[in-house]
């Protein structure tokens, strides 16, 4: 069976709380998925508001391979008032090839919110689709609160369904607009429908009950060959039916086909980089694409897993574009360290007693604080460092912060700090934006004149976890640090019951990752010398 895929990340998905695009981000995300392989982008309400009129003009600059833009909007607000109507006007003035019209198919609805009778309700649908269907667009019908109504008044939900069919519309999508119907409702009443019908169906399911992908699920087993949903699932309320999800289902559990251009290993990376552009943390638990999805943290699991992945995956992960990650965390057992070894590149000595010691020692800093899930910079130094391969570039010798508030809210902060590299002292100071940034100033400031790399360093992020709830602002602290190279990140871990000197850790470990990757880059190219420069 073949699925047409529909994505209204850029409509419906904008009225998630705390989305906001801009026309820019939302031409990137067509982009992306057009790159994808969606067949159909819904890009916005043309009616609603002059940014969704802005995005209609500009996305017809952008050159698609595959995806087709579709704009969205309601029936006609009057059945005699067809052509003069500004929202079917607005509709047409996107100028794009397929349009979605959204009409009334609960009765409730009809008659209380637009005080419709039934026949002017049909009489809507059936002249709005018709006059856009007419006027040469691909009209897809959104059957608003189609469940709702089924299970009100079937004859009246399925008497609309059949006004927009006869007045010319291209595939009846029904919608679970609030969200409320069960996978075992939609699976009996698309049953129920498709007998009644000609068009193709589609679905349009929400995520209230948390079966959005469930519901779409069983739609396409119920006949739907036509999917609605937004990418990661954002959307109003608890959000929309997440694409990511249903898409590597239909493809890999349930051998549906789709167009040629669809690549599901993309799978993972569109996700990732529409939650990024839309400032959103990735939910990292999210079935297929969260970064936890294939992630192992039993040592018993582990093993099993570098045996064969089948015992403990339900995919091969680089099907959807993810991968498998075995944690290193307080459950780490020997095979977690090979693994992470080898993934380093790193050769661990035969025998079971090094690996056996390093799993002790990692215990007893988890037990301090230190978790390497979120560190693996820090954690392939610990490891490089037991192997006598690493050793830090320098030594903090002193360091002094000063941070200075007075009566007139003036805020200053500065680090002094003196730092020892092969036996030669370099005393430094500087200023910065609070008391990290000064010191991470100042420390590079240090460092500069032995090791130009250092200027490549950018600090991406920084977070600060407290640990334990007994101590108040004695409590222990733990600061983790992402810096980037511009080609690759790493993270780095501190731990104190001192922020700063939690900081400080965290940073200079940051510094001597990136030292002693140079050093390897150098030793690799043969050049004789592990001068960094
Ligand atoms: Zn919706």
């Amino acid at each position: 069976m073949k699925i047409e895929l529909f994505d209204t990340t850029l409509r419906d998905g904008t009225q998630g709380e705390g989305i906001n695009l801009s026309i820019q981000d939302k031409l990137l995300i067509t982009q992306k998925l057009d790159n994808y392989g969606i067949d159909i982008i819904e890009g916005g309400w043309p009616g609603s508001n002059p940014k969704d009129e802005e995005y209609f003009k500009s996305v017809k600059k952008l050159k698609l391979s595959h995806s087709k833009i579709c704009a969205f909007g309601s029936t006609a607000r009057y059945p005699d008032k067809i052509k003069e109507d500004n929202n079917l006007q607005a509709l047409l003035k996107a100028e794009t090839e397929i349009l979605s019209v959204f009409g009334k198919t609960w009765k409730f609805h009809s008659s209380k919110s637009l005080g419709l009778s039934d026949s002017e309700n049909e009489e809507l649908i059936f002249n709005s689709v018709k006059f856009l269907s007419e006027a040469g667009r691909r009209v897809i019908f959104d059957a608003e609160h189609f469940f709702d109504g089924y299970k009100d008044d079937p004859e009246f939900a399925v008497k609309m369904l059949l006004a927009a069919e006869n007045a010319g519309a291209s595939t009846l999508v029904l919608c679970d607009t609030n969200g409320g119907t069960l996978p075992t409702e939609i699976l009996n009443i698309i049953q129920a429908v498709k007998s009644k019908v000609n068009l193709p169906i589609g679905i349009h399911a929400h995520n209230d009950s948390g079966v959005g992908v469930a519901n779409s699920i069983m739609a396409v087993e119920a006949g739907a060959r036509h999917v609605q949903g937004t990418i990661n699932g954002v959307g109003e309320r608890s959000g929309n039916a997440n694409l990511c999800g249903i898409i590597p289902i239909l493809k890999l559990k349930m051998s549906c086909s789709f167009n040629d251009q669809l690549d599901i290993t993309k799978t993972t990376y569109t996700s990732h980089f529409i939650s990024e552009i839309m400032n959103l943390e990735p939910d990292n638990r999210a079935p297929f694409v969260g970064i936890s999805s294939f992630a192992h943290k039993g040592g018993i699991h582990v093993s099993s897993v570098l045996k064969d992945s089948r015992m403990y995956e339900h995919i091969d992960p680089s099907l959807v574009g993810n991968l498998q990650r075995v944690v290193v965390s307080d459950l780490s057992g020997q095979s977690n360290i090979r693994y992470k070894a080898k993934e380093f590149g790193i050769e661990l000595p035969s025998g079971r007693e090094f690996s056996k010691n390093f799993v002790n020692y990692l215990k007893t800093m988890e037990y301090d604080g230190y978790q390497f899930d979120g560190a693996e910079g820090t954690f392939e130094l610990l490891l490089r460092s037991e192997l006598k391969e690493y050793e830090p570039f320098f030594n903090v010798k002193y360091a002094k912060i000063n941070v200075l508030q007075d009566e007139n809210n003036i805020h200053y902060s500065e680090a002094v700090l003196k730092i020892e590299v092969n036996g030669e002292i370099e005393h430094t100071a500087a200023d910065g934006i609070g008391p990290v940034n000064a010191l991470d100033t100042s420390l590079r400031k240090a460092l500069t004149r032995f090791f130009p790399v250092i200027d490549q360093i950018k600090l991406v992020d920084y977070k600060v976890r407290v640990l334990g709830d007994k101590n108040g602002t004695k409590a222990k602290v733990r600061v983790l640090i992402e810096s980037t190279d511009g080609e690759s990140n790493w993270s780095t871990v501190g731990v104190s019951e001192n922020i700063i000197e939690a900081s400080l850790m965290a940073l200079t470990d940051a510094m001597n990752y990136k030292l002693f990757k140079a050093m390897l880059v150098k030793k690799d190219a043969n050049l004789g010398t592990t001068i960094l420069n």
